[in-house]
């Protein structure tokens, strides 16, 4: 994947360095269980997060971090990513488009205004606060269960929640909320699916538009997208239940199956057009 030449200024926000919460002396096992579960099984980050923040005694500080281009290529990533994204958006939506606050790079722990984040969750967009957070450890997490390391994989995560933000701007994340009170559990998922199928099928335009809003600095190789691909297929419902051990329930998903996640990328990338994602609505 290219990405060196596009240009920075993606809001990053960098909050390494900070304490924040970070979780007790060994419960580093215990953090990664709680990421898969939580990331991939899609509990409600708002959710997971009080859960965390009755843990560990709440107090989640919103100190701010340090606002720039960082200079680590981790770093630089993140930020050129962002750009990138933002810009992608931006020429689809104009002026309606607006960035998420900032990205959040943290390690550890820190506040946010949904209750206090922990690496351990995954990465995550807050609706409170309109910041995405990543801990950058969650890549060798996903390494850990195949997703692969591969660049593009990870630019997939985060196009996937920025992709959240955009469903907050669209007003699809408060339609899907409402809806949900009136329905029970199984119906309820259905509609949790379609917002994170959104979500991977808004990466997946993402991807398709990147080249044309960076004079082609930001763009992917063969073999990039499916690795992206691989990376959705490694995450869906099915298979992380498959690894868990248990049987595989549909009903229970939230995310949607890998083969559902593999195909709403696709779908984006090869359509390229974002209204194609409502999509993932029909017949709901
Ligand atoms: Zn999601």
């Amino acid at each position: 994947m290219r990405w060196r030449g596009g240009r920075s200024g993606g809001g990053v926000e960098d909050r390494r360095g900070m304490s924040g919460g970070a979780m007790a002396a060994g419960g580093g096992g215990i953090a990664i269980i709680v990421a898969i579960a939580a990331y991939f099984l899609g509990i409600d980050p708002n959710a997971a997060n009080s859960i965390v923040s009755q843990v560990t005694g709440g107090g989640a500080s919103q100190r701010e971090g340090t606002f720039g281009t960082p200079g680590d290529p981790e770093g630089l990533f993140v930020d050129k990513i962002s750009a990138n994204i933002n810009d992608v958006w931006a020429a689809k939506f104009g002026d309606s488009y607006k960035p998420p606050a900032s990205i959040v790079i943290y390690e550890g722990g820190t506040g946010t205004a949904c209750g206090q984040g922990q690496a351990a969750m995954g990465p995550f967009y807050c609706p409170g606060d309109q910041k995405v957070y990543l801990d950058l450890s969650f890549w060798k997490q996903m390494e850990e269960l195949g997703a692969g390391s591969a660049e593009s994989a990870r630019a997939y995560v985060l196009a996937h929640e920025v992709g959240h933000h955009m469903q907050v701007l669209s007003g699809a994340s408060q339609k899907v909320q409402q809806a949900q009170r009136s329905l029970g559990q199984e119906e309820g998922n259905r509609y949790s699916v379609a917002l994170e199928l959104q979500a991977d099928c808004y990466a997946g335009v993402w991807a398709s538009n990147a080249p044309a809003v960076s004079n082609g600095e930001v763009s992917f190789e063969p073999g990039d997208l499916e690795a992206g691909i691989e990376a959705a297929g490694a995450i869906g419902d099915d298979t992380l239940q498959r690894r868990q051990g248990g049987a595989v329930r549909p009903e229970s998903f939230t995310h949607g199956s890998s083969a559902q996640r593999m195909e709403w990328l696709r779908r984006g990338f090869q359509n390229g057009d974002p209204s194609v994602c409502d999509g993932t609505f029909a017949g709901l």
